[in-house]
């Protein structure tokens, strides 16, 4: 073996070292710099729902800009992102948001009123009689911010609701934070906001309208137990109904 073929393999074994090195010093320097984000939750039991059904005991969950960015272990994250704001979720279950398909929100008002007794009595000896006297706009929105601080109590961000005055649970459900698709009440008999099926289709377009395209609250119409006159009436509305293939 001669000098100069001693001093190239050298140099190559060099050149190998100083790349391992310069690998070495991009990723020292990218641990050195976390990527900023708005929220980091810490320490939870993270329950994913993914495809493999996860559960990270300790985990993390990391979010910005109103998207979550990453879900990991805890120790892996807090040294990848440094978050503007931290909230401390040990001793907590951090999963998805629960989905309550069936609600009248704020008919929490009304709770405990002439419990036990059959649907039809029930509905149409005491609660059809109270709404009629008692429910107004103010009802309407005073439950519904109740019904979502209970509902949000118990982990359920989103709700599918039917009433009267939907526009103050659109609002209120807004005010929350929540997802809520609010479907109108159209039934056959005058109702505490719309005396007929007609002023209840002319309170829904408008309402349809207002709420089109909103990051929240999906505007809907609700046949109330229905014939097929005021389904069909509804159905007009669809044009309005823009966003009725979102996802949540
Ligand atoms: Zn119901």
């Amino acid at each position: 073996m001669n000098g100069s073929t001693h001093r190239s393999r050298l140099h190559r074994r060099l050149a190998g070292w100083g790349a391992l090195l310069a690998v070495v010093a991009l990723a020292h320097s990218a641990q050195a710099e976390p990527q900023a984000i708005d929220l980091l939750f810490q320490g939870g039991t993270v329950v994913t729902v993914d495809a493999e059904r996860r559960v990270i005991p300790d985990g993390a969950v990391a979010v910005d800009k109103g998207r979550i960015v990453a879900v990991g272990v805890n120790t892996e994250l807090k040294t990848r992102f440094a978050p503007r704001q931290i909230v401390d979720a040990r001793d907590t279950i951090v999963m998805p948001g629960l989905v309550n398909a069936h609600t009248h929100a704020p008919m929490v008002l009304l709770r405990g009123m002439a419990d036990d007794l059959k649907l039809k009595e029930w509905l149409e000896g005491h609660i059809f009689p109270a709404e009629k006297a008692g429910v107004t706009a103010e009802f309407v929105s005073v439950g519904t911010r109740l019904a979502a601080l209970e509902m949000l109590l118990s982990g359920t961000t989103t709700f599918a609701d039917m009433y009267y005055f939907e526009e103050q649970v659109a609002e209120a459900a807004r005010e929350a934070g929540m997802r809520c698709v609010a479907g109108e009440t159209l039934i056959e008999f005058p109702a505490p906001d719309n005396a007929s099926v007609a002023e209840a289709l002319a309170y829904g377009a408008r309402f349809l309208k207002r709420f089109a395209g909103d990051r929240l609250v999906t505007a809907a119409v609700a046949p109330h137990s229905s014939t097929w006159s005021a389904l069909r009436r509804g159905g007009r509305l669809a044009p309005w109904q823009t966003d009725s293939r979102r996802r949540y």
